[in-house]
């Protein structure tokens, strides 16, 4: 066989389709967020970042930046092993006893990132628990999909956020085997958001574990940021909660957060979480300082909220077919693959706006999309000037017609 055919043709099929995935590189400037250098042109220039999940800007605040120069030179770059094997340094106890503590939880366990969060601790606790059933919203993450298949656990979907369906499944379902029902609280691509409480109510009515994922929620909802389910007062009724250091921490790392017993056994039981380095202490330096500061920054959420109303508003005015979200996040359908990527370079080329174009498999076709994530950094201004490029953007070329249909 000529392997080295046979996948080029499998690159060439994404990009007939328009979906072949284009990185833009840019240079972060810190302090000057959501400014960036794009160095993807014939010569570098200075663009405004609209697709960034460093929601709050956090990834370049100086108690972050100072936390890590910090710990850098105390304590070097890495952290030298596995968490069992000389990679546990006092930074990765601290994060994981601030962690339990923003989400009211006994213990909480660190990975290197959300999506081994995700993975790890869904394919332990399903495969672990005897003839487990998982109860899973049909828009989650790739990560939570990946530890559900790695479980070999039966698995039944519900229909999004559809309380009706996921009830009707639960009840079909024998009352003695485990349950896990796992689902997102802020859902990224589309921006509605899951009734929580009603789904813990669901959960105690047929005795089955809560694993939420709230990702695309810590940092930027409820009092001290520690998400949805802080904000809708159900923390304590959720058993175990997922999050990233990635995204509104703007970091890079990922956890769970639930009883001291649930923790111990992922840390004991998961391979990606055992056979693999620790995160190195400069980040967990870096996610402690951004957590410290966003547990008592409210006023970070309330403008981030603010901003996203504001430009859903302004591109509603302008007649743009904005989604119904209810979150922070901004998204803009289009409707067509190509199209979406035109979009996308014509602004980034046109107008100095970067915004990613989003494809299927990341949400279905013939919903592809621009998503757009105002922090609280984006200014009014920055915002009359995307508006000018997305009308342009808009009167030149079919779009509206993909939009519509
Ligand atoms: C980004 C994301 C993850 C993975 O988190 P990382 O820390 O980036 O690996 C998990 N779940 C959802 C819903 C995500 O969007």
């Amino acid at each position: 066989m000529n392997y080295e055919k046979f996948f080029a043709e499998k690159i060439a099929a994404l990009k007939d389709e328009g979906r072949y995935r284009v990185f833009a590189d840019l240079e972060r400037r810190a302090g000057a967020f959501p400014h960036a250098i794009y160095h993807g042109g014939e010569q570098p220039r200075d663009i405004v970042v609209w697709c960034s999940n460093d929601y709050l800007g956090m990834g370049q605040h100086p108690n972050v930046r100072q936390a890590m120069h910090e710990a850098l030179d105390r304590v070097g770059a890495g952290a030298g092993g596995t968490r069992n094997i000389s990679g546990t340094t006092h930074y990765h106890v601290l994060l994981e006893q601030e962690l339990a503590d923003w989400h009211g939880k006994d213990a909480a366990l660190l990975f290197t990132s959300g999506y081994i969060a995700n993975e790890a601790t869904l394919a332990t606790l399903a495969g672990l628990l005897p003839a487990c059933v998982i109860f899973s919203d049909e828009k989650n993450h790739a990560s939570m999909i990946a530890g559900m298949r790695a479980s070999r656990a039966e698995k039944k979907i519900f229909r999004h956020n559809d309380l009706a369906h996921l009830e009707q499944l639960l009840r079909e379902t024998p009352i003695g085997r485990p349950k896990i029902i796992a689902f997102e609280s802020v859902y990224s691509m589309d921006g509605d958001i899951a009734p929580i409480g009603a789904i813990c109510d669901l959960a105690d009515k047929y005795g089955a574990m809560t694993y939420l994922d709230e990702v695309h929620a810590v940092g930027m909802y409820g009092a001290r940021g520690a998400g949805v389910a802080e904000r809708d007062g159900v923390m304590s009724r959720v058993t175990i909660i997922e999050g990233t250091l990635g995204k509104a921490v703007g970091v890079m790392g990922g956890y769970i957060a639930a009883s001291a017993v649930i923790c111990d056994v992922v840390r004991s039981y998961a391979a990606s979480f055992i056979f693999t380095t620790s995160l190195s202490p400069v980040l967990a330096a870096g996610a402690l300082a951004s957590i410290r500061h966003l547990k008592q920054h409210h006023e970070l959420r309330v403008r981030h909220q603010e901003r996203a109303a504001t430009l859903k508003r302004l591109m509603r005015q302008a007649n743009l077919p904005v989604m119904p979200s209810v979150s922070h996040i901004v998204p803009l359908l289009i409707g067509h693959a190509a199209c979406c990527k035109r979009a996308s370079d014509m602004l980034l080329n046109d107008f100095g706006v970067y915004v990613q174009p989003i494809n299927y498999p990341t949400v279905p076709r013939h919903t592809e999309r621009l998503r757009f994530t105002p922090t609280p950094l984006h200014s009014d201004e920055m915002m009359r000037s995307l508006l000018g490029a997305l009308t342009h953007v808009w009167s030149v070329h079919e779009i509206q017609k993909y939009a519509a249909a």
